[in-house]
């Protein structure tokens, strides 16, 4: 079968099971009961695997100032992820003329104004505006669960326009970060292969804009800043797709957000992240879309109490 063929059946076998619902617009899914316990179990798990970093909670909502996502810088590098939320800030007159182009089945959202507000692209960023200031020796990790935008549509189950990232993020030094993101690697893909996922680490690179974008995403790979967990999905002649990733981001956040360390040097962050909806949507893939039909191993890792 061709790579759009087995993209098409998953598709179609996730719809027809009930996992997915359709709602409309490509990357956009209502999630079933099936979906939802699978989700909560696989959650389960990673928080157990990672309970030794006692790490600080925090949940962000799936908006971000505007301001918040300046200092990131996102827009200079994925432009065409981006997403900005538009409102309605006019008076009768506005409304009456978004009412006529409306009626006429326009394109009324034209008339709305950015107000404020942008689609958050990643989990953590609203985290590094909460924890400016001085780490304690050691640095510190903190658990972080968010929803994430990114424009992106396609017929791909496994790549949507929203979804959720659970990450765990250290800030610290250069060494405690990048032995962060090296000890989680392989505790996440023996979580991952405990599920019945074959999971391989490799090399990756964010998909940074345009030219200037393609230097980035080399200098990245060189630099050995980023890894992915990849799995196979779509069969083994086709590319595998990353459900979990590991980044190194050197000082980005630390200065734009003006965090340090415990010596006062500009703090150092890196994080490692379980894309959730990839996560779920790779075991229904790999065991079926029945999970009382699940490999006994797996059902009794993900529910040891039944
Ligand atoms: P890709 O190379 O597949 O576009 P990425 O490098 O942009 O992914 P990251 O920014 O590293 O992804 O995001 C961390 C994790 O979030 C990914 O490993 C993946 O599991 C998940 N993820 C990223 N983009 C999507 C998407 N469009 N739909 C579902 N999950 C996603
Ligand atoms: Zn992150």
């Amino acid at each position: 079968m061709s790579l759009d063929g087995a993209v098409a059946d998953l598709r179609r076998r996730l719809l027809a099971a009930g996992v997915l619902a359709e709602l409309g617009e490509p990357g956009v899914f209502g999630l079933g009961g099936a979906f939802t316990r699978v989700f909560d179990a696989v959650d389960a798990l990673y928080v157990a695997a990672f309970a030794h970093l006692r790490a600080d909670v925090w949940r962000f909502p799936p908006v971000e100032p505007r301001s918040l996502f300046e200092r990131t810088d996102y827009v200079a590098s994925f432009p065409q992820l981006t997403g900005s939320i538009g409102v309605f800030a006019g008076g009768a007159a506005e409304h009456a003329e978004l009412l006529r182009v409306r009626a006429e089945d326009g394109r009324w959202e034209d008339l709305l104004v950015p107000g404020g507000l942008m689609m958050g692209p990643a989990a953590c960023h609203p985290l590094y505006a909460v924890i400016g200031g001085t780490l304690p020796v050691g640095g510190r990790n903190y658990d972080v669960l968010g929803s994430c935008f990114r424009h992106e549509p396609s017929p791909d189950p496994m790549r949507l326009q929203s979804f959720r990232m659970h990450e765990f993020v250290h800030a610290g030094t250069a060494a405690s970060a990048t032995a962060h993101r090296d000890e989680a690697l392989p505790r996440l893909a023996a979580m991952l292969g405990s599920l019945g996922l074959e999971v391989a680490d490799v090399p990756a690179n964010d998909p940074f804009f345009g030219r200037t974008g393609k230097i980035l995403a080399s200098n990245q790979r060189h630099q050995a800043l980023k890894f992915e967990l990849v799995t196979p999905v779509y069969g083994d002649d086709a590319p595998p797709v990353a459900i979990a990733s590991a980044n190194y981001h050197e000082d980005h956040f630390g200065t734009a957000f003006g965090i340090f360390d415990a010596e006062g040097g500009v703090a150092r962050t890196a994080c490692v992240g379980l894309g959730m909806e990839r996560t779920v949507l790779a075991l229904f893939a790999r065991h079926g879309m029945t999970t009382s039909e699940w490999p006994e191993p797996v059902r009794s890792v993900l529910w040891p109490h039944g």
